[in-house]
């Protein structure tokens, strides 16, 4: 994705910046994972791509419109993007990482600021759910205390 993307780019400014500043720490365009994700958490493990309205092809979208001239080319390039997008957050996904995209029209003004509440919302409902399946242990107390006998007690 990167060679249709450039890097720092302004939307991607925003997510950074605002994470950063909410105390999230991450890795920039990973080259060993698939896709290169623009932002990677492993402590969340999730990847965050910060995608163009036109080159990914944001569907219903007022600013994914194709040009008037080549249209069938643009078509047709826009297609291959989203089939690669799809294919590396799939690849992604069967890795265990958790892919969210944020859309460039997701980070303009007006919305801008509820787009990424929502997002660390979402990066910290991860984290929890990660926890809550990997700390999950029997309850012991029920165990010991079924092993406890009246006799003992008598004996007191
Ligand atoms: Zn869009």
């Amino acid at each position: 994705m990167s060679a249709i993307k450039g890097r720092n780019t302004k939307p991607e400014l925003l997510v950074r910046k605002f994470l950063f500043s909410r105390g999230f720490r991450y890795r920039l365009n990973d080259p060993r994972l698939p896709g290169h994700p623009d932002l990677v958490l492993r402590k969340y493990r999730s990847v965050i791509f910060v995608n163009g309205c036109f080159w990914h092809g944001h569907e219903g979208c007022k600013y994914y419109v194709l040009p008037k001239t080549n249209v069938e080319f643009w078509r047709n390039k826009i297609e291959r993007n989203k089939l690669r997008d799809k294919e590396e957050q799939r690849k992604l996904a069967s890795m265990g990482w958790h892919c969210i995209t944020i859309w460039e029209c997701q980070l303009k003004p007006k919305v801008r600021e509820q787009t990424l509440e929502a997002l660390v919302y979402t990066l910290c409902h991860i984290f929890l759910e990660d926890r809550r399946i990997k700390h999950y242990e029997p309850n012991e107390e029920n165990i010991l205390i079924a092993a406890e006998s009246k006799v003992s007690y008598n004996n007191l």
